[in-house]
């Protein structure tokens, strides 16, 4: 079946008929319908994206996505799997005619393995609750994001989420060793081995990383746990610009210290956060840009940092330092999402890019001059996980009708800084029409064949991540 008859309407009795059975897979309390009820899964957490759906189906366990997968599948229902609804492209948001898969309750840890380093978990288990039980046997969960306390398991291995983490464990491909996911027909697929080292064909849990729900819904994921770094210091350092954070960063590195997180942000993004929280401005002179480094050694951290950065002073126009986790410090940063929203007066066009290290000064200024040229009102906060190349562009006061044209003139830019167009959110909705700026015609065609093959009446997630066919 070509994706596009899904959207087609139905006969309503289809659809009456498949909310019964999936009732009886289920249970009744288990299908909302009640439009308030659904609107919490509807609606995306930055308000760009309203969607709906004829039911939101709430599965306990494996047996029953299997189930509920193939009752869609035979009655050709589209279905949007859905985590903990904190995706920024609206990948899980419904369109109409479709029914949200919801994993929220497949929310059992199985296992901490402490020898290992592991931990098996349904996917409806959050980065917060994950990384609590890893605490428990002195370990952490190696994925860390400001979203923690509601993005899932399955969220972030369906988005390859990265974080601010992602400088010292890499991305949540790299840390996945198995998976079970249920596919487009209800069979159920599980690669679930402990082993680092298993080169036995195609890797399955890396291909589902970052597949936005269009390939299977994951149901349980098997994944590597880290051991904390036990003495860190973090310091937030006032910069002219992007080149003097990413040289302060190498000297950090080159001191023989590990860098476990690196953000920068500019200072209109920390006098938001300062008016609407209760976080206090850092210097008494302001600085163009700041840091925020974080950083570990076996042993005299402080004494090591401090000495970088007493010879950065040609780096550096203002620094403080503070023990880990150092939370007033971190605050600065990861109230940024949420104080942007609640600054803008239209819908936030939020942008993540990334751009290779050598350029990225270069891109911020002719980001600026050409945002200030073509869009004199829009005001752009730029903030992020800058030691990976990520910079996350948000766009304030956008009016939404010119919210398409400001979207394709950063990508345009990107892509001529021979950037990505989605460093870490993926591509949901709000990317698929600029997915050519990402990948030649022979790599989308590469990536539709796969599509069709595991999903081949397209009932997941149509028009997410890849173009529909026409
Ligand atoms: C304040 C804030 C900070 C954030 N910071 C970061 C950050 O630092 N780094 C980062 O990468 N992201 C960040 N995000 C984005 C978001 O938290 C991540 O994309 C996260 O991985 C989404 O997880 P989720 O469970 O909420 O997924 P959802 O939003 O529910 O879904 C996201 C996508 O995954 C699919 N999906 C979800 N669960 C499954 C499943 N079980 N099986 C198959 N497909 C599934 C959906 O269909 C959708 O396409 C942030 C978001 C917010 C609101």
């Amino acid at each position: 079946m070509n994706p596009r008859t899904l959207t087609e309407p139905r006969e309503p009795a289809t659809d009456a008929r498949l909310l019964d059975a999936l009732a009886e897979i289920v249970g009744q309390a288990h299908v909302l319908t009640d439009p308030e009820l659904i609107e919490g899964y509807t609606r995306d957490w930055t308000g760009r994206w309203i969607g709906d759906a004829i039911a939101v189906i709430r599965p306990g366990n494996t047996s029953e996505v299997s189930a509920v997968l193939r009752a869609c599948f035979d009655a050709g229902v589209p279905v949007t799997p859905q985590g903990g609804n904190t995706g920024l492209v609206g990948g899980g948001i419904a369109s109409a005619g479709s029914v949200v898969l919801s994993t929220r309750r497949l929310e059992t840890i199985e296992s901490v393995d402490p020898i290992g380093r592991t931990i098996a978990a349904g996917a409806g288990v959050t980065v917060a609750r994950a990384d609590l039980a890893a605490s428990a046997h002195g370990l952490r969960f190696g994925i860390d994001l400001a979203s923690k306390e509601s993005a899932t398991l399955g969220g972030i291995v369906a988005t390859n989420a990265g974080g601010t983490r992602m400088v010292r464990y890499g991305n949540t491909r790299a840390q996945i060793l198995g998976i079970e996911a249920v596919l487009a027909d209800g069979s159920v697929l599980s690669r679930w081995t402990p082993l680092v080292k298993d080169n036995v064909g195609y890797d399955i849990p890396g291909l589902l990383a970052g597949s936005e729900g269009t390939l299977a819904v994951i149901t349980k994921v098997l994944m590597k746990l880290v051991t904390p770094a036990t003495d860190t210091q973090v310091v937030l350092a006032g910069v002219r610009d992007v080149d003097q954070a990413l040289h302060l960063c190498n000297r950090v590195r080159q001191s023989g210290l590990t860098v476990e997180a690196a953000e920068i942000m500019t200072d209109d993004g920390i006098s938001l956060v300062c008016a609407h929280t209760d976080a206090r401005r850092p210097f008494g002179a302001p600085s163009p840009m700041y840091t925020l480094i974080e950083v570990s050694s076996p042993r005299e951290t402080e004494e090591s940092l401090l000495e970088v950065l007493s010879d950065s002073a040609d780096l550096i126009e203002d620094a403080t330092v503070e023990p880990g986790p150092a939370r007033k410090l971190w605050t600065l940063r990861e109230s940024h999402t949420e104080s942007i929203s609640a600054s803008s007066t239209t819908p936030v066009v939020k942008l993540d890019i990334s751009v290779p290290l050598s350029v990225m000064g270069m891109f911020i200024e002719s980001l600026r001059e050409t945002l200030a040229d073509r869009f004199p009102l829009v005001r752009p906060i730029l903030f992020g996980h800058f030691a990976d190349g990520n910079i996350h562009v948000n766009l304030l006061d956008a009016e939404p009708r010119v919210a398409h044209e400001l979207t394709d003139t950063v990508f345009r830019l990107v892509a001529a800084h021979h950037g990505s167009i989605s460093a870490e959110h993926g591509i949901g909705r709000a990317k698929s029409p600029w997915i050519s700026l990402g990948r030649t015609e022979a790599d989308i065609a590469a990536m539709q064949l796969i599509k069709s093959s595991w999903d081949p009446r397209g009932i997941l997630n149509p028009g997410i991540l890849l173009p529909e066919k026409v």
